[in-house]
C-alpha cells in the first residue's frame, strides 16, 4: 500500500513539473489509463495481469457426515481416506502416503458438493470450491493461472483461519481434465491440467497447509488417464443415485425440522420415490411444506407429499383443462395403464391422475415392490404391456387410438428394441453389425404386437373396472390406488355413458 502511495505520489509531482515546462502530458495521461484499465480488468480482456476464479468460494464447513443420507459405501471410502490426513503422525509413522486427491463420481444432485463439505469438516480444513469450466478461457495461460491461484488462495485462506488443512473441491472436472488433445484449442486445456497436475504433484503433508483435492464429475470416461495416476486422484468414489433405505434417510433428513402429520409413512414415500436423487428429495420436502402453508395447515400431510411428488416428478399443475371429449380419452387413457398395471403386478399403481402438468395430460404413479437393477424378460414385456394399455383402452372404449399414445409407443419400441438386442427375442442372440435391419424390425414388431394383444385381452377381462376407473377419474380428476383395487376385485355389468365406438367398416366406406 504505502509502495502505491509513494508511486501516486511521484507521478503527480513529475506530471506538475512536465506542466509547468509547458510539456504536453495528455498523452502520457492516456497510455497511464489503458495500463491502469488493463491491470485493474484482472487479465479478463487480454489474459495479463492478475487472474480470479469466479465464484471460487472459501468457508468453514459445517456439513457433517450425517447430514448426508444413504450413501454409505461413498461415506466409508470417503472417511478411510480423509483418517489419513486426520491422523497423520500416525499413518506417517506405518508409513502411509496420504491420499492428494479423491474423485467422486455419479448422477448430479447425489450429493458429491455435500461429501466434500462433510471432508472439510471432518479434517477441520477450509473448503474452497470451483466449477472446471471457470478455468477454461480463449486466452492462453489463463487457466493455468488460476489452478495456481486457486492453490494459493487455499492456503492462505488455512493460514487465515488457523487451520491445517484445506479441501479443494472441483466440480465438474471433466471439463478442465478432459483426456489431453482432445478439445478444440486444446493448447489452453492442456496446460490447464498440466498446471493442476503440477500442483498435485507438489503437494506436501509434513509442511505447511495440508491440502486434499476433491474433484466431481457425471462423466468419468471423459477424464484424462494421467489424473487418475497412482499420487493424483487416486482414489475414486462412486456417489449413486440412493436406494430405499438412503431415500429414507434423506426424506427423514430434510423433514426432521419440519412438522409431519402422524398419518404420514416416510417408508411408503421412500418406496415410491425409486430413482429420485437426493436432490430431487430435498426438493420434494420443501415443496410438501410449501403445500401445507397455501392450504393453512398446520402439518405436512400424506396428501402435500403426494402434491409434491407429482411436481418433482412431472412439474407444476397447468392451468388449462381439455374439452369434454379430449378429458375422456384422457380418462380412459390413465385407466387403461392403471388396469394393467395393477393386474400384472398387484399393488404396483401408487396414484391415478388426469389433471395436466409439464407435458402430461395425465399419469399414472407406480410405486415398484422393490428397487431393482436387473431387468429379466418378463418385467421388460410387462413394462411394454403397461405402455401399450392407454392406447388399448382408448381403441376399445372409442374406436381409435390417438397421438397422446405417442411417447408411450417410443418407450415400448425402445424397450422392446432392448430386448432382441440383448438376445431375448425368438431369433436369440444377435451382431448388431452383421444382423439384418428387417430381421430386427421383425422381430421388434412381434413383440409389441404379442404385448399389445395380452393388453387388449386384460383390459377386457376387466372392462368394468376400467370403465368405472375413466369414469370417476372425469368426476375427481384423481383416484386413489385404494379405489383401482376396489374396482378391480368387483366384477360389475359394464353400461358406460360414452360414446360406443363407432363401426368401422361404415367409416371406411364413407371414406373418412
Ligand atoms: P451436481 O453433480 O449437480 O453438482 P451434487 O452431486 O454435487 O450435484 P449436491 O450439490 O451435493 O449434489 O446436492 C444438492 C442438494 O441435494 C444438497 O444441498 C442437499 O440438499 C440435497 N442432497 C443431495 N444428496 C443428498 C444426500 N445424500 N443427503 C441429504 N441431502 C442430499
Amino acid at each position: 500500500m504505502k509502495h502505491k502511495e509513494l508511486l501516486v505520489g511521484t507521478a503527480l509531482g513529475v506530471l506538475g513539473f512536465l506542466v509547468t515546462l509547458r510539456v504536453n502530458v495528455w498523452p502520457v495521461l492516456l497510455v497511464c489509463g489503458l495500463g491502469y484499465f488493463l491491470y485493474t480488468s484482472g487479465g479478463q480482456i487480454k489474459g495479463i495481469g492478475k487472474s480470479k476464479v469466479g465464484t471460487v468460494v472459501g468457508e468453514a464447513s459445517t456439513i457433517r457426515f450425517e447430514d448426508i443420507g444413504g450413501q454409505n459405501v461413498a461415506k466409508r471410502e470417503l472417511i478411510e481416506a480423509l483418517k489419513f490426513l486426520r491422523d497423520y503422525e500416525r499413518a506417517s509413522r506405518l508409513g502411509i502416503r496420504p491420499l492428494k486427491g479423491v474423485l467422486l463420481s455419479g448422477p448430479p444432485g447425489t450429493g458429491k458438493t455435500l461429501l466434500a463439505k462433510a471432508a472439510a469438516n471432518y479434517t477441520d480444513s477450509v473448503f474452497i470450491s470451483a466449477s472446471g469450466s471457470e478455468f477454461i478461457e480463449v486466452y492462453a495461460g489463463l487457466g493455468a493461472q488460476r489452478i495456481r491461484d486457486l492453490f494459493s488462495r487455499a492456503r492462505s485462506l488455512a493460514k487465515d483461519s488457523k487451520k491445517s488443512g484445506a479441501v479443494i473441491f472441483i466440480d465438474e472436472i471433466e471439463v478442465l481434465a478432459g483426456k489431453r488433445g482432445s478439445q478444440v484449442g486444446h493448447l489452453e486445456y492442456d496446460q490447464t491440467l498440466n498446471q493442476l497436475l503440477v500442483e498435485m504433484d507438489g503437494l506436501r503433508f509434513d509442511t505447511g497447509v495440508k491440502i486434499l483435492v476433491v474433484a466431481a464429475t457425471n462423466r468419468p470416461d471423459l477424464l484424462d488417464s494421467a489424473i487418475m495416476r497412482p499420487g493424483r486422484f487416486d482414489r475414486t468414489v462412486t456417489v449413486d443415485l440412493p436406494d430405499k433405505e438412503g431415500r429414507l434417510e434423506i426424506l427423514r433428513i430434510h423433514l426432521r425440522d419440519k412438522p409431519v402429520a402422524g398419518e404420514v409413512s416416510l417408508e411408503n414415500l421412500a418406496k415410491e420415490t425409486f430413482g429420485l436423487s437426493g436432490a430431487h428429495l430435498e426438493s420434494l420436502c420443501n415443496e410438501a411444506a410449501i403445500n401445507t402453508l397455501r392450504r393453512g395447515g398446520a402439518t405436512i400431510s400424506s396428501g402435500d407429499l403426494t402434491e409434491a411428488l407429482n411436481k418433482v416428478i412431472l412439474g407444476e399443475k397447468l392451468e388449462r383443462r381439455p374439452s369434454d371429449g379430449e378429458m375422456q380419452r384422457i380418462c380412459a387413457h390413465e385407466a387403461g395403464h392403471a388396469v394393467v398395471a395393477e393386474t400384472i403386478r398387484p399393488g404396483s399403481v401408487a396414484h391415478i391422475t388426469v389433471s395436466p402438468r409439464g407435458n402430461a395430460l395425465g399419469f399414472v404413479r407406480h410405486s415398484p415392490a422393490e428397487d431393482r437393477y436387473l431387468y429379466p424378460k418378463e418385467v421388460l414385456e410387462e413394462e411394454i404391456q403397461i405402455l401399450l394399455a392407454g392406447a388399448a383402452a382408448e381403441d376399445l372404449m372409442f374406436g381409435s387410438k390417438s397421438t397422446g399414445a405417442a411417447n408411450d409407443f417410443r418407450r415400448a419400441l425402445d424397450i422392446a428394441k432392448r430386448l432382441v438386442m440383448y438376445g431375448m427375442s425368438p431369433i436369440g442372440v444377435v451382431d448388431r453389425e452383421t444382423a439384418s435391419l428387417d430381421l430386427i424390425a421383425r422381430a421388434t414388431n412381434d413383440i409389441i404386437k404379442s404385448a399389445e394383444i395380452s393388453a387388449a385381452r386384460i383390459l377386457n377381462r376387466y372392462r368394468a373396472a376400467l370403465v368405472k376407473l375413466s369414469e370417476q377419474l372425469f368426476e375427481k380428476e384423481t383416484v386413489s390406488a385404494a379405489e383401482l383395487r376396489n374396482y378391480l376385485d368387483v366384477p360389475g355389468k359394464v353400461s358406460w355413458k360414452w360414446r360406443k365406438p363407432p363401426a368401422r367398416k361404415s367409416r371406411i366406406r364413407r371414406g373418412v
